[in-house]
């Protein structure tokens, strides 16, 4: 059962594994902004309390981020295995978790913060079409215009040089502690993400199919 957990600083591309993750080993991509998304859609009561956090801007508390992420552990798309992004992100919810779920691993993506932060700045997007370059890994064929429709590429107030140390900070004040925690239970296990995809994933498949070839723990409830 491969059922883990990624960590990583944004710009890691925690995105990106998962997917590829999922398509190799077919196990749900849980990312608890889609899960956040879904239950604003629901017309239930936690639906309804996520919906007016998220239209307000707020950050959904501890305690209905983990009541959403166990009832969707539930479904049984999970038999298999998942993957945890986004979740935990705090101390409380990895203890909670704790009561009624157990990860095999933890996938803890490491990028050297210079790197992180080249990847957050050096990116520009279109607002016309979406579409999304980079200054370094996908530069547009005329610097500054989109190649799909020629409008003029911005940055997005996420990526914004102040913007990007505020989320790293955020990371490592609270996030960070996670990785102490999984390591303390030796579940972490780091990947270096500063080199090519296809490096990183001949370093994951064989461990992922190792985690594969294990049972659920019959402690899991
Ligand atoms: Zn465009």
């Amino acid at each position: 059962m491969i059922a883990i957990i990624l960590l990583g600083p944004p710009g890691a591309g925690k995105g990106t594994l998962a997917e590829e993750i999922k398509t190799a080993f077919h196990i749900p991509h849980i990312s608890t902004g889609s899960i956040f998304r879904e239950a604003a859609a629901g017309k239930t009561p936690l639906g309804e309390q996520v919906r007016s956090i998220l239209a307000s801007g707020g950050l959904v508390p501890d305690e209905l981020t983990i009541a959403l992420v166990r009832d969707r552990l539930k479904q049984g798309d999970t038999e298999r295995g998942y993957i945890l992004d986004g979740f935990p992100r705090t101390l409380p919810q990895a203890e909670a978790l704790e009561g009624f779920a157990r990860p095999g691993a933890v996938i803890n993506l490491c990028l050297p913060e210079e790197e992180v932060t080249a990847r957050l700045s050096g990116r520009r997007t279109c607002p016309a079409c979406g579409e999304i370059f980079h200054v370094r890994h996908r530069p547009s064929r005329k610097e500054g215009l989109c190649d799909r429709c020629g409008a003029g590429l911005t940055i997005r107030p996420d990526d914004e040089e102040g913007a990007i140390k505020n989320r790293l900070r955020v990371y490592r004040t609270q996030t960070a502690v996670l990785e102490g925690f999984y390591r303390e239970r030796g579940l972490c296990h780091d990947l270096d993400c500063h080199r090519p995809p296809a490096e990183i994933w001949k370093e994951l498949k064989p461990f992922l199919q190792g985690l594969e070839a294990d049972p659920p723990p019959s402690s899991s409830i």
